[in-house]
């Protein structure tokens, strides 16, 4: 077969991925046999569930194309330009459920305290944390990016920041989360939904003081945490008022 030249513009902050070619955009490629698309896009470092649309001759084509000829390839990010968003998209705008890998404890811990499904499974290998996602239907949250790269994963994102926070504000967006947000619903330890719990059937598990100051209290119905507004709930709205706050800045 006659080796060709694939030529790929990377858009937005696709870039990030492109190693130390950061900078430029753009990469070429020269294959000597048929390849799909996804396989051209993933060799530049760009895991496929943070592409959106692709483009070649202008038209929109799935990540199962394949290529054998010279071609100019457009690869586009998820939210990007609005010119070309009447294009066929390749990922879910929305979604909802998730499973982070062992190093996002931090990101894991904001969503669930803004009310939002999260598995952690802190001890899964990457084959078990694959399986619960492709069990469950979740979007995998990783930095690690092969991981990202794997055939079986549908819906993910890769948090650009280091900072649990940042990582936080990154997801509601690319998820388009902020009008589903429920904070204080859901048990930061297991993920569970909370029960509203009457303070005669949970009084002898409150330490004395808390017994007398407070009587809204919510439960785990999985790990029995109980919850309620202590001390350490203005500090926990302040930094939802903050996350909600940036959203709504950057949006
Ligand atoms: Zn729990």
């Amino acid at each position: 077969m006659k080796p060709f030249q694939v030529r790929l513009r990377f858009h937005g902050d696709l870039r990030i991925f492109l190693g130390s070619k950061a900078g430029y955009a753009v990469i070429e490629r020269r294959l000597a046999e048929k390849t799909s698309i996804k396989d051209i896009i993933e060799s530049c470092g760009v895991p496929h569930p943070e592409v959106d649309l692709i483009l070649i001759d202008h038209q929109s084509v799935g990540f199962d194309h394949t290529l054998a000829d010279d071609a100019e390839v457009e690869v586009f990010p998820v939210e990007s330009q609005s010119t070309v968003r009447t294009k066929k998209r390749l990922q879910t705008a929305v979604m909802a459920r998730f499973i982070a890998d062992g190093h996002l404890g931090g990101l894991t811990r904001n969503l669930r305290l803004l009310g939002f499904d999260v598995a952690w499974p802190k001890n899964a290998d990457d084959r078990q944390l694959l399986d619960l996602m492709s069990r469950e239907n979740r979007a995998l949250l990783t930095r690690d990016r092969r991981l990202l790269m794997h055939r079986i994963v549908e819906h993910g994102y890769y948090p650009r920041s280091q900072n649990p926070d940042e990582q936080t504000i990154e997801v509601v967006r690319r998820f388009d989360l902020s009008e589903a947000m429920a904070p204080f619903t859901r048990c930061l330890r297991c993920n569970a939904t909370l029960d509203e719990a009457a303070k005669a059937n949970i009084i002898d598990k409150l330490e004395p003081l808390t017994k007398i100051y407070y009587d809204q209290f919510r439960r785990c119905p999985d790990c029995k945490q109980i919850y309620w507004p202590g001390s350490h709930f203005p500090k926990l709205q302040k930094r939802i008022e903050e996350i909600r706050s940036r959203i709504r800045i950057k949006a």
